[in-house]
């Protein structure tokens, strides 16, 4: 019924009567040309069908919402002769009219399909077509909106009756969209239509590899993206990694059809016919985009003509110029690689990824046969093949030619994980022949006979090596580095692959034998090694095992301890510690502090350190002997390292505080699975030797047992973000060989229940939208801190206890995402989540949070030094009234240039708090710092113009000055060029290193003149190199504020930084000048580790601003936290000279010189503060501060002194003897005498008297013992000195103060004097005393009198000392032997030299010109007691 006929057309050129005669065909489909109707196209199909069954097969894809039938129709020649059947024949579809009014591809798409159907019998170049691929026809995707749609019109009918279908919903707008955040997705998958559900679920379910979508009102072919982060409406290309494909598709098309190829049509203008969808204009929802972002096919957009929906007479003219561009494209779905990925067995491996080199962002899934098509353009690639369960491929070179529209061939064979293949491990199959349950039953649980006996560390290695190499497809031996004395630290890999981390299998460890004398563990896991390679194959829940989950075993951590222990020692301390005497379990970073225990690592701990960095260990336990109890962290508190008695091993110690993790409830279960397997265990019994420890469950808390400071366990789990678990494995820590049978027994089901906890949880692969696997992505439960972080392959574990769990996953670059995940309540007690990150918008995140300042995120780049002035001196002329710019005005500025902001700078700003903001104090990263500067002056300024309040506030209540470094600049500059990306740059004499030099230079001693006459309260300068905040150490205020500014919403702390040498020189140096400032400039200094690299690539500033954004804003915030008040007298005069202190700290805090007022910016937390004014009565004010509120204190009334000036009260007397009396003198720093000044004892109010005009004193009946002696003067700092008065009647008379002129009183608010040795922190005080007091009777009990006073030690010194061999766990009752510390100056006499060295120590806050600062100031020297003899001979001063 189908036929052909000839047409003749006749060509005349003009002028010449040379006639060309061109014969082409004429279907007859293109007589009386006319729209099909919907049921039309159906019947059509449905004849195809009839008349062709071998080629074609009608089909619907569902209904539209008038419920019109959505018709499909597949074409493709039979596979008879075919083996394989049509097994990798690529799949491609034709798709129009999803807009009802664009009509002209309606009928395209059906002409193509009757012709091929027609054509195949007789025509070569149609049978080639279909007997290699198959086509999809889709003539319509809107049958409803082309009902309404009227032929004729160009343009869409008004309100595009006829473009949406009929609930008027454009299609092409409606489907998901590859940047749409998952709740918009959720949202509008609700609302979706029924034509575009079925069109999605379409092209999600068969695999095609091209597409075409026909539209109209246009002469183009459009390619992916249509769409960008930056929605912008127009102009700009959005690229797809295959660009180069889709432009070779596109060219495709656009090449072979006549008036497209011109690409000037219809008032539109196209180089070549063809545009990136994005270029054109901005469309989300797209049907190309979606094929390509959510499926493996390639799909273009092609408008076919300006009239929307023509007369149906032109169709056959539509017809002649796209008949060749269809079939050419038809075509290119032969181009590139295709071909199978199956497993060892031939079996298909659905949904593997293909992935290209260079294309890695857009990798092709397998279909459900196991076949792929990758379209590519000629080239050379490198092609591998991953699969969840499966090894990924080696890469394959192919290069890459399309010769003859031809895919290459090239198949992929996967190693499963999961394998059940025997192996070609060396078992006696001898031995097997008999069944192994008999065999089982006959050794015990082991295949073969088994020894029970010790093993020294050569029959351990012999037994290594042997039993890996009889199991070589099981396990791999290697030493992770070297003991004391050489010796190797082997650990055997057990995994069905051994090798390589296989993405989605877990890494477990077990280490053994730490302790060299507890060697239980160390047995156990060689005989559970023996015991697993048996029985692998042979026992399922063994052979799961080994398939699943990667076992690495360290059997001994301490070889060298292990040989000269003794078998039989059942609490001892032989061979405890390694061949440096060091107990390797105290020997690890800790996070509360460091002690002459881990201040040196030792080489067993560093290679297990490096180790366990190596590989993404989940799950871990440290086997210990000595005890039987399950221990989870946290092994200490935040104080044991002050707190000796925490350590000791004795369970008569009360107030052990648990410290429990972030995780305890996980923990506790982790530890009850092991004590509960174990029989008695969990019974929780204590041990001989240590009657009094029950553990209640056979589990305990580290700290709270007692106290472990560095500890293995924390380290894990802190640091390397692996759970571990310390086992006891009983109470004898060196059993005769003949108890292990027992010791197997017990604990053989213990360690195989807690390996298996290492798959109960939450794991999966994070990867981007278009399948890319995502690194290092921070993967927090249920709002807690403790981060994993998702591995090389994007895959990640989260070990969890049944029910629900909130999961977050943090990218950088991604939106942050939360998924709710339920962990079931049985077997397998997993569930697998793999989520995917949406690539976050830098506008909507500068929206959120960075009033919309794009520069600050988008084309970021370095500033030069001009560029850098420019800047700051236009932000200075726009903004005058908050910014002003300091730049060659004086000689300060000649070195360095400084942004001066606060809310008015005309304005006094005596009340205002000082901030300085450094943009680095090392030339090599301050490029990076500076820009960060940059970034936050801008942040400021644009918050201020919108008058946010934060902002408003803090310029407010704050002076704040941004100093960007500019001394080196061009150097560091100049090495980026060189290289692009300067990670570790070296350059010498930086300017942190030379502000620790004592010699001078120009712009250090600029910078510290600067900070000695603007007196800061607070410094911010930015590091690189490391992710971590220094600041200086040993102040609670201080530590507080530091962890105010990391606690942030999202805290994407980046993984560690790889260790290099500059890196630990910056960091030492950084500590030492945190020190120095603080000490000699009374500058806390907050250093913010910015980024790993110091300078990374300028795209990257970005990111790093975004992730410090959080921190840098609380440190602003800090000062909006604090206490206020107004000093005044009792007659209501402000009290000018008062002061204020915070008690036990060093802080003293001068009130304004106006108004008397005070105000102190403090975290949160309840405070003493004492306010004191000379004359006036001091008083202690109890504070309660809150969080972003200053407590406002209001007017503190001063009572003055009763007394009358000279006039002591004596007390009385009580016993004889029982009072003595004091003189002596208080001289100003040049030695003149200070009149009116107060001196007291402490807490004896009645005790007190003036100085008189020589700067006398005289005080009588103070009682005898220690008592504190103060002395306070108008414009003086106080000072003040323990005195020991031993016994009565002998006058003290050389009691010297020395005091320095408050230089501040009439200056601005301060709060940073510290008085070094002035202030005595109470509870040293009391300490010291009674160590002063103890050796001072000890040794002189019956001498003749002493008086002394001590200089007393800060915290933070150690005070205890103790022999090396003593520090066993149980060997700890050792401490207190000896509590003095050593070294301590003992002096019975003075002479001059010593009392200048003593009275200078009384005023520490050396910023006066006289004292050079001491450089080396990581030595303290305060920590010696003088004594002073009264030799009657009076000191002059
Ligand atoms: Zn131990």
């Amino acid at each position: 019924m189908w036929g052909f006929c000839i047409i003749l057309i006749l060509a005349c050129a003009a002028g010449e009567y040379s006639e060309v005669q061109v014969i082409q065909e004429m279907d007859n489909f293109l007589e009386n040309p006319h729209y099909l109707k919907n049921q039309e196209i159906g019947e059509l199909f449905t004849q195809l069908a009839k008349d062709y069954p071998d080629l074609a097969q009608a089909y619907t894809i569902g209904k539209s919402l008038e419920d019109r039938p959505i018709y499909a129709l597949a074409l493709s020649a039979p596979t008879a002769e075919s083996k394989n059947g049509d097994l990798l024949r690529p799949m491609v579809k034709l798709v129009a009219n999803i807009r009802g009014d664009e009509t002209v591809g309606r009928q395209m798409v059906l002409y193509m399909a009757e012709y091929l159907a027609t054509h195949y019998e007789g025509d070569s170049v149609v049978q080639d077509l279909l007997n290699r691929t198959e086509i999809h026809f889709l003539p319509t995707c809107n049958p409803d909106g082309f009902a309404k749609a009227q032929e004729g019109n160009c343009e869409s009918l008004p309100n595009y009756v006829g473009r949406g279908n009929a609930a008027n919903i454009d299609l092409n707008r409606d489907f998901p969209d590859r940047l749409e955040q998952s709740h918009v997705h959720q949202l509008r998958a609700q609302s979706r239509q029924p034509e575009t559900a079925a069109l999605v679920n379409w092209i999600i379910s068969k695999p095609f590899v091209l597409s075409a979508n026909f539209h109209g009102g246009a002469v183009v072919t459009s390619y992916p993206y249509d769409n960008s982060l930056a929605h912008n409406e127009c102009c700009e290309e959005s690229l797809t990694p295959d660009d180069q494909v889709f432009k070779q598709l596109a060219h495709t098309y656009s090449d072979n059809h006549p008036i497209m190829s011109k690409g000037n049509n219809c008032n539109d203008s196209f180089t070549g016919g063809i545009t990136n969808g994005a270029n054109w204009y901005e469309l989300s929802g797209g049907m190309q985009d979606f094929n390509y972002a959510f499926s493996n096919c390639f799909e273009l957009t092609i408008e076919l003509s300006c009239c929307k929906y023509p007369a149906a007479s032109t169709l056959p003219q539509e017809w002649q110029r796209n008949k060749g561009s269809l079939l050419q494209l038809l075509r290119q779905a032969h181009i590139g690689i295709k071909g199978l990925v199956k497993d060892a067995s031939d079996f298909p491996i659905a949904d593997a990824s293909i992935y290209v080199s260079g294309l890695e962002e857009k990798p092709m899934r397998t279909s459900k046969r196991g076949e792929y098509w990758r379209l590519l353009t000629p080239g050379l690639y490198s092609v591998h093949a991953a699969a969840f369960g499966y090894q990924t491929s080696a890469p394959q070179k192919v290069r890459v030619t399309n010769d003859n529209l031809e895919a290459l061939r090239l198949d992929f064979k996967l190693t499963p994980v999961e394998t059940n293949f025997d192996g070609n491990f060396r078992k006696v199959k001898m031995e097997r022949s008999e069944p192994p349950e008999k065999r089982k039953e006959q050794f015990d649980g082991f295949l073969t006979p088994t020894k029970f006996v010790h093993h020294n560390y050569t029959a351990m290695e012999s037994y290594l090596r042997e039993i890996s190499a009889s199991y070589p497809s099981l396990t791999r031996l290697y030493s992770i580095g070297k003991s004391v004395q050489g010796r190797d630290l082997w650990v055997l890999e057990i995994f069905a692959t051994p090798g390589s981390h296989v993405p989605g299998v877990p890494e477990f460890k077990y280490v053994a034998n730490m302790h060299g004398n507890e060697v239980v563990g160390k047995e156990l896991l060689l005989l559970l090694t023996k015991y697993m390679l048996e029985r692998y194959g042979n026992d399922d829940r063994i052979t799961k095992l080994v398939n699943g989950t990667r076992m690495h075993f360290l059997y001994s951590m301490n070889p060298d301890g292990y040989e000269i222990s003794i078998e039989g020692d059942r609490t001892g301390g032989i061979g405890r510690a390694n061949a440096n005497h060091i107990d390797l379990n105290r020997n690890f970073p800790d996070q509360y502090g460091t002690d002459r225990y881990n201040k040196v690592t030792e080489p067993e701990v560093a290679a297990l350190m490096n180790w366990t960095l190596s590989l993404p260990f989940v799950l871990s336990a440290n086997l210990h002997g000595g005890s039987l109890v399950a221990n989870y962290p946290f092994d200490d508190n935040e104080n044991d390292f002050n707190d000796l008695s925490m350590r000791l091993r004795n369970s008569s110690i009360n107030g052990r505080k648990a410290n429990p993790t972030e995780d305890n409830a996980l923990f506790r279960h982790l530890a009850g699975v092991y004590a509960k397997a174990h029989p008695t265990m969990h019974l929780g019994q204590p041990c001989e030797l240590f009657r009094n420890e029950f553990f209640a469950d056979g589990t305990t808390n580290g700290a709270q047992w007692y106290s472990v400071t560095g500890g293995m366990q924390d380290w894990n789990y802190v640091r390397a973000k692996c759970l571990e678990l310390t086992i006891e494995m009983g109470c004898d820590k060196f059993p005769m060989a003949a108890e292990l049978p027992q010791y197997w027994h017990d604990h053989r089901e213990p360690l195989l229940q807690f390996i298996e906890q290492v798959h109960h949880g939450i794991h999966g692969f994070v990867h981007s939208t278009i399948g890319t696997p995502i690194a290092g992505a921070v993967v927090r439960l249920d709002g807690a801190n403790h981060s994993s972080y998702s591995q090389t392959f994007g895959d990640y574990w989260k070990l969890a206890l049944p029910g629900r769990h909130n999961l977050t996953v943090l990218g950088d670059n991604y939106a942050p995402l939360r998924v709710e995940v339920e962990v079931p309540e049985g077997e397998p007690y997993e569930m697998r989540m793999d989520v995917t990150l949406m690539p976050d918008d830098p506008q909507h995140w500068a929206s959120a949070n960075d009033f919309r300042i794009i520069e600050n995120v988008v084309n970021t780049r370095y500033h030069t030094n001009p560029e850098i002035r420019s800047r700051l001196a236009e932000l200075e002329n726009q903004n005058g009234q908050i910014a002003s710019f300091g730049y060659a005005d004086n000689e300060f500025s000649t070195y360095f240039n400084y942004l001066k902001m606060t809310s008015d700078i005309g304005e006094p700003d005596e009340h205002k708090y000082k901030l300085l903001v450094v943009s680095s104090l090392y030339d090599t990263a301050a490029p990076l710092g500076r820009e960060i500067v940059l970034n936050l002056v801008r942040h400021l300024v644009e918050g201020f113009k919108l008058q946010d309040a934060s902002v408003v506030d803090l310029l407010k209540r704050s002076v704040i000055y941004f100093l960007p470094q500019t001394n080196k600049f061009q150097d560091v500059f100049n090495m980026y060029n060189a290289n692009s990306s300067v990670c570790d740059p070296v350059l010498g004499d930086e300017l942190a290193e030379r502000i620790l030099n004592p010699e001078t230079d120009q712009a250090k001693d600029m910078f510290l003149q600067f900070l000695r006459s603007e007196h800061f309260d607070l410094m911010l300068t930015f590091g690189a190199g490391s992710s971590e905040l220094s600041y200086p150490k040993g102040d609670s205020v201080l530590e507080k504020f530091a962890h105010g500014m990391q606690r942030t919403e999202f805290n994407y702390s980046p993984l560690q930084c790889p260790p290099s040498a500059t890196r630990q020189a910056h960091r030492e140096t950084t500590e030492r000048l945190t020190n120095l400032m603080y000490r000699m400039h009374n500058l806390p200094v907050y250093t913010l580790g910015l980024s790993c690299c110091r300078m990374p690539h300028h795209k990257q500033i970005a990111s790093v601003w975004r992730k410090n954004i959080d921190k840098i804003k609380n440190f602003l915030a800090l000062v909006k936290t604090g206490v206020s008040g107004l000093v005044q007298s009792d007659k209501g005069q402000p009290l000018r000279e008062a002061f204020v202190r915070l008690l036990e700290h060093q802080r003293i805090i001068n009130v304004t010189k106006n108004a008397a007022r005070f105000q102190l910016m403090l975290p949160h937390g309840l405070y003493g503060l004492e306010v004191t004014a000379p004359n006036y009565e001091s008083q202690i004010i109890k504070v309660n501060i809150q969080d972003g509120q200053i407590t406002d204190l209001g007017t503190i009334r001063m009572n003055p002194f009763t007394l009358i000036r000279g006039e002591v009260v004596e007390l009385q007397n009580k016993a004889s003897g029982a009072t003595t009396s004091i003189a002596g003198m208080v001289l100003d720093e040049s030695n003149h005498p200070v009149r009116n000044a107060k001196v007291s004892v402490v807490g004896q109010t009645q005790l007190r008297n003036f100085t008189n005009s020589m700067g006398q004193y005289h005080i009588s009946a103070v009682p005898l013992g220690t008592v504190s002696l103060k002395v306070e003067a108008p414009r003086h700092l106080e000072a003040s000195r323990q005195l020991h008065l031993i016994q009565g009647g002998l006058a003290t008379e050389n009691v010297v103060f020395h005091l320095k002129i408050n230089e501040h009183v009439f200056g601005l608010p301060r709060f940073l004097f510290i008085l070094f040795a002035s202030i005595l922190i109470i509870v040293g005080v009391i300490v010291c005393v009674l160590c002063a007091q103890f050796w001072f009777y000890r040794r002189h009990r019956g001498n003749k009198p002493y008086y002394n006073f001590s200089l007393l030690p800060q915290k933070g010194k150690e005070q205890f000392d103790l022999e090396e061999d003593e520090a066993g766990d149980d060997g700890e009752t050792e401490l207190f032997r000896s509590p003095i510390k050593r070294g301590m100056t003992i002096q019975p006499y003075f002479d001059e030299e010593q009392l200048e060295r003593i009275l200078h120590t009384d005023d520490e806050d050396d910023d006066g010109p006289h004292m050079e600062p001491e450089l080396d100031v990581a030595d303290d020297s305060g920590d010696e007691i003088v004594m002073l003899h009264n030799h009657g001979n009076k000191r002059r001063h």
